[in-house]
Formats: structure tokens, C-alpha cells, sequence
């Protein structure tokens, strides 16, 4: 038995440290004593194991994306409830209302409960589009929510928002371009209905991370202060300056820095100030997004991170606004703002499980006999020496392997070594990068030619997931999510890994994880077992990535499922969406599954009539055929 000492010593504790799991959890996953994550709310704990094999018994295959409600609904609370108390602290003299942008998530899962959970603190809904504005007047039911337009409308959508007024919620028109305008003020005065007019403004202030180009003077969104004046001036013409009741400013998501943050309310507070001396009736400021989530957990200003806390990012807000807007003697108007990543991207987890890996190790090969190639004694001599020899000529011997294995793959090429002999090269080549990296490892100080041996090593751990359809920010913007496995935490993990995914695509990998001091090209993990599961989790993906998937490889939808904790730490599946069928996904590319069903019988029915096969083979193919055609589009494990 090889036992190292090691194991014994390995904590639930280390592994968290390793995974970070508390600098990015934001309080709600944790780890248990038997090495299991768990998710974290009213004050209990409930593995994610546990849920993992609720799924199992429900025939609910992995890939699964897992949501848990409650953290959706405590982060609505957070946000509410750190705006409500920065306003108390500061005396500002005007309530917080945020509104959620559907663009973020628009699974009618995700919306609906926040529009269930978040009645409580009127939070209403941000659309874009016409789609997601019916989804709105679908789906708030209190009269005065706020619905904030933004996006070009054309006139069904402002039918449609004037009608909202109407109804009683309060449904702001956005104006982003000049154009919009006299479509409001004409169907305005056609239904004879009041618009509740906002503006969005070009802001100067630049921000730092990717989404920066939301803001400056090239921003495609918003009017530029010589648009803001004729905007102005028209509203006079027609007696509707009153109507002008919001300004909105958007600086982009994600944004890392709170000193841009601040620079931006008072930026917007000059507007506002401005754009009340001009006799508009300006009562709501809105901020948009750009509440960051810190997925690395760095608390930094880095881009994938964020410098400040939630309390931090409602205090600067309230104290700037009410600071500049005290020097104006101007009344504190309601705040809003459009936290979209910030609310939903905890509460979803991709779940998958591990389906082989590829190691970069020699393999036992049967001998070919001893009358071996002068290239391969070589290469034998080169593994001795390493092995007897201290540390000082690593470097040379790496050297050397590199051009002997070189040398075989040329005469291979030129037909003078045959298969296995290059096998053998081969295998030679790993034993010998093996025995160098084992020596790496006693170094203090590394060669600059050796550096990348380490993770040129790497096992490949093949994952059930798509990484287009399911992580699409990883491909697009090198996003960075945490990636944990989800058990076996007590123990050491051992191996060091990328992640591949299984559409055939060399983009569908990951390389880049959060490391315990920096991004890592590798990811510790465990080795698998023959008899078990082994599961990883990728965490915070509930902001776009649902979104902005595609069907790459026509690999569909995954599994979704929805969970609700309870407080005696059992669970309830409140919802399960079973994923595509390869039917869905073919028939989204235009197939028609009725007709191909048809055509692959007929094929069938001529080889039974040409004698190739039977009759009784005919039906089991057409069973295979039409099974798969209901089946999941990821790799299913048989019961
Ligand atoms: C995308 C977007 C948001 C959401 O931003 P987050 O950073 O996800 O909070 C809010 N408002 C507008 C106008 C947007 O375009």
C-alpha cells in the first residue's frame, strides 16, 4: 500500500482554501466536514450531493443547471435591504426601487421569482425589447411597480408602455435616441394618455473592465448634451416637460473600480441638477447595472473581481447623491438601479460529471524484443542517469529527450522505424518529462526553459457539458467562474488538470481557473474512481451565460432544475425542465423529425426488401432511432 502521510492530514479546511470557496461564495456555499459543498441559507446546510442524487432517483441525467432559489431571493433582500439602510444611515430623504433587467436571465423561472420575492420591496422590471416587455406586463401584478423601456421603441412598443401607465405601473419610456421622441409625444396625444418620460445621458466618465465602452463619447447608447437640449426644448414646445421625470445613466457591468462608480453619480447629479433648473420634473435617478460580482474572490480592482463590498456600493451612492444634490437645495429623487449580474449570478450552478481522462504518463507496452533502436538505448540512458544523477544537467537531459524523440518521429515518417518502435519513443519521452517534473519539484528555483512543464503535463478531465451552450463567457471574454468539484473535499486532490467538454470543437476547453493565489492554467482535482461519479461545479453562472449559449454541435438546453431549501435542511424540487430532445434541437435547425423518421423507415424498409437485413432488425433500428430522437443530447449514462 502506498500510503503517504499526507492523506491522513488532508481537511475539509485545505481544500477550501485551495478552492477559494469563501473569498468567492459570497456566503452561501461552504464546505462540510465530510468534504461535501454545500449551499448555505437560513441557517442551514444542505450538500449539493444530497440534490445530486434527488436528480439520480428522478432520472434527471447530468448535465443539470441548478438553481437555488432561496439565494436568488436573499439577494434581492441584500440589495433592498443595504440601499434601505444606507438611506436611514445617511437621512438621504428618498426610498431605493430596483428593478431587475430581464436581458440578464429571461427563464420565466428566474423572472417570476423575482417578481414574486421582490414585491415585498416593489422591485420592479428593466426591458429592452417588446418580448421582454410582455413579459413584464405578464408578470408584475402590483400597481405603482416600475418598469423602466429602454432600448429603440417603435410604436407597438409604445402603445404598449402608454397602455402600462394606464393600468398604473409605472412604465418610463427611456429616450435613447432623438427618433423616439415624436413617436411618444404622437401616440401619447392619439390614446390620450400621459408618458412618463426618462432620458439616458452619454456619461464621460470612462470605466475600467470589459463592458467600458457602455460610456464615453463613441457610447452607441444614449443622447449627447446638444441632443439633451432639443429634447428639452421640444418637451417645452408641447407642454410635457412635466412628463420628464427620470434620468438614467448606465456605466457599463461588471465594474470593478468604486472610485469610477462615485465619478459617475457625480457626473449624473450635474444633469440632474441642470436638467431641473431647466423646469423638468425630474424625481428618479437611475444608475443601471454595473454592481460587480467577484468571481475570482480577490476583492480587487482587476476585472473579473470588484474593489468594494454591496454596503460600500449603496453608501458612496446615497452619500454623493445627497451631498452634490444638497449643494442644489434640490429634492433627493427615488433611487433605482438595474442590478442584473449582481442578483442572479449565484443562485445557478452547472452541475456535470467527469466521463474519462487522458493522462500524459507512459503505459505499460508489451516488449518488442531486444533488438531495440540505437535512438531508444539513448533515451533508456537519459531516464538512468536521471534517476542516479542530482539536479544540476536537468535542463540538458530535457534537451536531449526532446531530440531523440524528434529524431523517431522523423524516421517514421520516412518509413525506418516502424509503429511501435515510435510507440516506445514515445512512452520513453513521458517517463523521462515525469522524472524531470518529480525533480522540479525539489528545485528552489526553476529553469526558464522548464517553467510550463508542469501544465504542458496536465491531465485532460473530459467534462458532460457544452461549454458554448452552458459557459459561453469563457469562449467569448475568457470569463473566469469557479470550478470545484462538489465531494470527496477531504481528500487530497492529487491530479492536475484542464477541463475538456465533449463537443468536438479544440475552443470547447478550459485552461484558466481561479488558483488559490492567481489565475492558474490548472485545476487540482481527484482521481477518478472506476465505481463512482465523480461531479464538478461551475458556480456564479446565473448572469447571461443561459443567454448567450448556442447549439454547437446541436448539443441543447441541459437539464434545469430548481430547488428550495428548508430550514429542518431538507429541500423541495419546486421545478424540473428537462432539456432538449435531439428533436428540439434538430427541428430549431429547420429539420422536420416526423419527416426524417419517415425517410430513415423507408431506408430500412429497402435493405429488409434487398435482403440485408430483417424484418425483426428493421423494427429494433427504427426503436434506436426514434428513442434517440426523445432522448437528452448530452452523454447518457445506461441504468
Ligand atoms: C445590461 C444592462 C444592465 C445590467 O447590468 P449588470 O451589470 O448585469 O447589473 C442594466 N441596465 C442596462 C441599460 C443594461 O444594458
Amino acid at each position: 500500500m502506498n500510503f503517504k502521510p499526507s492523506d491522513a492530514f488532508w481537511s475539509a479546511q485545505q481544500s477550501a482554501d485551495l478552492y477559494g470557496i469563501d473569498r468567492w461564495g459570497n456566503d452561501y456555499f461552504g464546505l462540510s466536514e465530510q468534504g461535501l459543498v454545500t449551499a448555505k441559507t437560513l441557517n442551514t446546510q444542505v450538500p449539493l450531493m444530497d440534490i445530486v442524487n434527488g436528480m439520480s432517483e428522478r432520472d434527471l441525467q447530468m448535465p443539470v443547471l441548478l438553481r437555488i432559489e432561496n439565494i436568488l431571493d436573499a439577494q434581492i433582500y441584500r440589495l433592498n435591504n443595504a440601499f434601505s439602510e444606507a438611506i436611514e444611515k445617511l437621512e438621504y430623504q428618498a426610498p431605493y426601487r430596483g428593478v431587475y433587467p430581464i436581458k440578464v436571465n429571461q427563464q420565466a423561472q428566474v423572472v417570476e421569482e423575482i417578481a414574486a420575492f421582490g414585491a415585498r420591496f416593489n422591485h420592479g422590471l428593466e426591458v429592452g425589447s417588446k418580448p421582454e416587455m410582455i413579459a413584464a406586463l405578464s408578470t408584475l401584478t402590483e400597481p405603482g411597480s416600475l418598469i423602466i423601456c429602454n432600448g429603440y421603441k417603435d410604436q407597438e412598443f409604445i402603445d404598449l408602455g402608454l397602455q402600462a401607465v394606464k393600468l398604473g405601473f409605472k412604465c418610463f419610456f427611456v429616450i435613447e435616441t432623438p427618433a423616439e421622441l415624436p413617436i411618444i409625444i404622437e401616440r401619447s396625444k392619439e390614446l390620450n394618455i400621459e408618458p412618463l418620460i426618462g432620458v439616458r445621458v452619454k456619461m464621460t466618465a470612462k470605466v475600467s473592465g470589459h463592458w467600458n465602452s457602455t460610456s464615453g463619447d463613441r457610447s452607441v447608447f444614449g443622447l449627447s448634451t446638444t441632443q439633451l437640449i432639443q429634447l428639452v426644448d421640444r418637451l417645452k414646445e408641447e407642454e410635457m416637460l412635466h412628463c420628464l421625470q427620470l434620468l438614467h445613466c448606465h456605466l457599463g457591468s461588471q465594474i470593478p473600480n468604486i472610485r469610477e462608480i462615485r465619478g459617475g453619480v457625480v457626473e449624473a447629479c450635474r444633469y440632474y441638477a441642470d436638467l431641473s433648473a431647466e423646469g423638468a420634473a425630474l424625481s428618479h435617478i437611475d444608475f443601471g447595472g454595473g454592481l460587480a460580482v467577484d468571481y475570482t474572490g480577490a476583492q480587487s480592482n482587476d476585472s473579473q473581481s470588484r474593489n468594494y463590498t454591496l454596503e460600500e456600493y449603496c453608501e458612496d451612492i446615497v452619500d454623493t447623491l445627497k451631498n452634490t444634490l444638497d449643494e442644489y437645495d434640490l429634492a433627493h429623487p427615488t433611487i433605482v438601479t438595474e442590478s442584473g449580474r449582481a442578483t442572479v449570478a449565484y443562485s445557478s450552478i452547472l452541475l456535470f460529471n467527469i466521463l474519462d481522462v487522458t493522462k500524459f504518463e507512459p503505459i505499460e507496452l508489451p516488449k518488442v524484443g531486444d533488438d531495440d533502436h540505437q535512438l531508444l538505448q539513448n533515451m533508456r540512458d537519459v531516464l538512468t542517469t536521471l534517476k542516479e544523477e542530482d539536479s544540476h544537467r536537468i535542463q540538458e537531459h530535457f534537451n536531449d529527450a526532446h531530440f531523440y524523440r524528434d529524431e523517431i518521429r522523423e524516421l517514421f515518417k520516412r518509413g525506418q522505424v516502424d509503429l511501435r518502435t515510435r510507440s516506445e519513443a514515445e512512452n520513453l519521452f513521458l517517463e523521462i518529462l515525469q522524472q524531470i517534473n518529480n525533480t522540479l519539484d525539489t528545485l528552489e528555483r526553476i529553469p526558464v526553459a522548464l517553467e510550463g512543464l508542469k501544465d504542458s503535463l496536465a491531465d485532460i478531465y473530459y467534462g458532460n457539458f457544452s461549454l458554448f451552450q452552458s459557459l459561453p463567457d469563457i469562449w467569448a471574454i475568457d470569463q473566469l467562474f469557479p470550478i470545484m468539484p462538489i465531494h470527496r473535499l477531504d481528500e487530497e486532490p492529487k491530479r492536475n488538470a484542464i477541463l475538456a467538454d465533449i463537443t468536438c470543437d479544440c475552443d470547447g476547453k478550459i485552461d484558466k481557473f481561479i488558483g488559490e493565489h492567481d489565475v492558474s492554467k490548472t485545476l487540482p482535482l481527484h482521481e477518478l474512481k472506476d465505481d463512482e461519479e465523480y461531479y464538478l461545479g461551475v458556480f456564479l453562472v446565473g448572469a447571461y451565460q443561459e443567454t448567450l449559449g448556442d447549439l454547437h454541435n446541436l448539443f441543447g438546453d441541459t437539464n434545469v432544475v430548481s430547488v428550495r431549501l428548508n430550514e429542518d435542511s431538507t429541500f423541495d424540487f419546486v421545478k424540473e425542465i428537462h432539456g432538449d430532445t435531439i428533436a428540439d434541437v434538430l427541428s430549431y435547425v429547420e429539420y422536420e423529425p416526423k419527416e426524417m423518421a419517415l425517410r430513415y423507415r423507408n431506408t430500412a424498409e429497402r435493405a429488409v426488401k434487398e435482403g440485408r437485413i430483417t424484418a425483426r432488425d428493421r423494427q429494433q433500428m427504427l426503436k434506436t432511432f426514434s428513442a434517440s430522437m426523445q432522448g437528452y443530447t448530452y452523454y447518457e449514462r445506461d441504468e
